[in-house]
């Protein structure tokens, strides 16, 4: 019989929000009428300059990307005030969580991280067959994190900030003063996917890579262009830190593994700020749409710092089935039932998708 690394018995395969062409085919509803609000993607979509430089470039398909990557590096540092040796570029930042996984840690390694927080730190630490630490707290208390560094020596501390799925974040400053307590043999990762957000709304969220990289030589601040950005589906994200935490990853970095249109897509991306920063202030005027709404039935929604919002249901609602019922109507939200709460995390998505979902709602509860 064939067998296979005793690692991968204990591991979950991650579940994806449904794409919307598995949903055509298991419900034969029809593309138009399905609502996607499962995977935090910008449902504006992306700069229209990004499309049309990809499209400009696309017969340089047939070779292989430039793979020092020295226009995206070189606008990343720009963007974020670092030099381009404290930048490493991934396939996502999912890619980056990886390689740092396999540069700090082992089978004999404790991995801290909080109760609930993004799936994807789970996996990578049992693919080394490290020991995972969770907090009891569904926020992040920092208290807490340091109770548990100070008892158990852990080798990485993940930071989600904002939090996914929650959708709450840490005050940059007491983020920073937790940072000064932890020695410099722990590897601290800041993942700030939905940092775009909640540097919007609200800058004392708001935490600098630069800040990081000038004063702590073991933390790691993460970035993607998946979410304000809108290129989930070019699967780009970045890591930046002190130049010998990047040289460590370089060595894991598989060659080519940005492709030559997703480079030139994050590049030019960068540079429209007008795209994002409408994305970023239309999303928070559609959020204040949720708070309403939840109010007004007596839900509790979690303040949120990202693009989503988390309802967190009444005793009589069960958010499984509930998230099966809405999913049978052509409307895909996250069902929060494996991170053991009885929520749902919906996307906020355009004022019409919004709309649709509320009503969709109220007919099922
Ligand atoms: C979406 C997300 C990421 C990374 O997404 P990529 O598409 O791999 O860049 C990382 N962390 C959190 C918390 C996320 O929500």
């Amino acid at each position: 019989m064939l067998t296979f690394n005793k690692k991968l018995e204990n591991i979950k395969t991650y579940e994806a929000g449904k794409p919307i062409e598995l949903v055509v085919r298991e419900f034969g509803i029809e593309a138009k009428d399905i609502v996607k609000l499962a995977s935090n993607e910008n449902p504006y979509g992306c700069s229209a300059l990004v499309q049309e430089s990809v499209r400009n470039i696309i017969s340089k398909m047939a070779l292989y990307p430039d793979d020092s990557m020295t226009n995206l590096k070189n606008a990343l540092s720009k963007r974020f005030e670092v030099n381009e040796n404290n930048v490493i570029i991934g396939s996502g930042s999912d890619q980056v969580i990886e390689f740092l996984m396999h540069a700090k840690a082992n089978s004999s390694s404790k991995i801290l991280m909080n109760s609930v927080t993004f799936a994807m730190y789970e996996i990578y630490a049992k693919h080394v067959g490290a020991e995972i630490l969770r907090t009891s707290s569904q926020h992040h208390d920092l208290d807490e994190f340091y109770e548990i560094y100070k008892n158990e020596n852990p080798d990485i501390i993940f930071l989600c900030t904002p939090n996914n799925p929650t959708g709450d974040a840490i005050d940059a400053k007491d983020m920073f003063n937790f940072l000064d307590k932890i020695d410099k043999d722990t590897l601290v990762v800041v993942d700030g996917a939905y940092m775009e957000y909640a540097g919007a709304k609200d800058q004392m969220k708001k935490v600098e890579p630069k800040d990081i990289v000038a004063s702590y030589e073991n933390v790691i601040y993460l970035g993607t262009f998946s979410k304000a950005y809108g290129l989930g589906g070019m699967r780009v994200g970045y890591g930046i830190a002190n130049e010998n935490i990047i040289r460590e990853l370089y060595k894991l970095r598989p060659p080519f593994n940005i492709t030559t249109l997703s480079l030139e897509a994050a590049t030019v991306a960068l540079d429209d700020e007008e795209f994002v920063n409408k994305s970023v202030s239309l999303n928070f005027e559609e959020m204040n749409r949720y708070e309403d709404f939840a109010s007004s039935k007596k839900i509790d929604i979690i303040n949120s710092y990202t693009n989503f919002v988390t309802l967190c249901l009444n005793e009589t609602q069960n958010s499984s089935d509930l998230s099966a019922a809405l999913l049978r109507r052509g409307m895909i939200v996250r069902d929060l039932s494996g991170y053991d709460m009885n929520a749902i995390r919906v996307t906020v998505g355009t004022s019409e998708q919004n709309s649709r979902f509320f009503k969709l709602f109220e007919e099922l509860i």
